[in-house]
């Protein structure tokens, strides 16, 4: 079967694929993914996200921001050093990402959170590029933020949606956002299936890894990669009563519509 699909989330840049990068892209290539999007966390993988970009220009492409883990007192600098990179490289960006807010570790930094994730929409309305969100245990938080600037966003991600329908009726709120599907849709006891199927139509989904992590079953445990993420388009297609060819179809056509790509 001839799919086609683009990984819209993965850390393909982290040491985890030091070693074997250019066979983990041949596997995604032969899989049929045709696109990975990879997302920076922090200052030192803007520099690596943007080398292994310019090593692999056919197939991945960037996305520049800070994290909110990685949000600590010196959020200031760190966002001017980001920022720095952001206007030389606009041409070949795709996305501010990844930023959010992330309360399930900790709240140490919450005020820090909240102004580094605000300032960051703020460039992505300035500069007209589509958001890559990372949100734990702080979605109403979040929401409070993004209302502000619901009108002038150009779109994004909602990466690695586990949340109920409730939770994703109010993503799916704000217009030209999706949300990121990845291995947790293939767990046991996962009620993601179920979610999407009641409350997210599959204009409203693109796909993603998050690799090296959250790795679908069978492959649950492993370091995950590009490939892998045809067990997700299969597990879609069981979940929406649709072929295979119709989830790649659909999610290609998201991406493409969010991301200028
Ligand atoms: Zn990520």
């Amino acid at each position: 079967m001839n799919l086609q699909f683009i990984d819209t989330h993965c850390h393909l840049d982290g040491e985890e694929f030091a070693q074997d990068r250019d066979a983990v892209i041949q596997r995604a290539r032969e899989a049929g993914c045709t696109a990975i999007f990879l997302p920076a966390i922090d200052v030192p993988s803007c520099h690596t996200v943007l080398d292994v970009c310019a090593q692999y220009p056919d197939v991945c492409r960037p996305m520049l921001g800070l994290h909110p883990e990685e949000v600590r007192a010196d959020w200031r600098d760190q966002l001017a050093a980001i920022k720095s990179f952001l206007i030389p490289h606009s041409s070949f960006l795709i996305s501010i990402g990844e930023v959010g807010l992330d309360y399930y570790w900790s709240r140490e930094f919450e005020q820090e959170q909240l102004l580094a994730f605000e300032e960051q929409v703020r460039w992505a309305v300035e500069l007209q590029l589509p958001l890559m969100i990372h949100c734990r245990k702080a979605q109403n938080e979040l929401v409070t933020i993004l209302k502000k600037y619901k009108d002038d966003l150009p779109g994004g991600v909602f990466h690695c949606f586990t949340g109920n329908e409730q939770e994703a009726r109010q993503l799916l709120e704000f217009p030209r956002f999706v949300l990121g599907i990845g291995g947790v849709l293939t767990f046991k006891k996962s009620h993601l299936p179920e979610t999407l199927v009641a409350a997210v139509p599959l204009n409203r989904i693109v796909l993603e890894t998050d690799a090296p992590y959250m790795a679908p079953v069978p492959m649950r445990g492993q370091r995950n990669e590009s490939a892998f993420v045809r067990h997700v388009i299969t597990r879609l297609a069981e979940a929406y009563c649709v072929s295979e060819e119709e989830i790649c179809r659909q999610t290609t056509e998201n991406v493409k519509r969010i991301f200028a790509f």
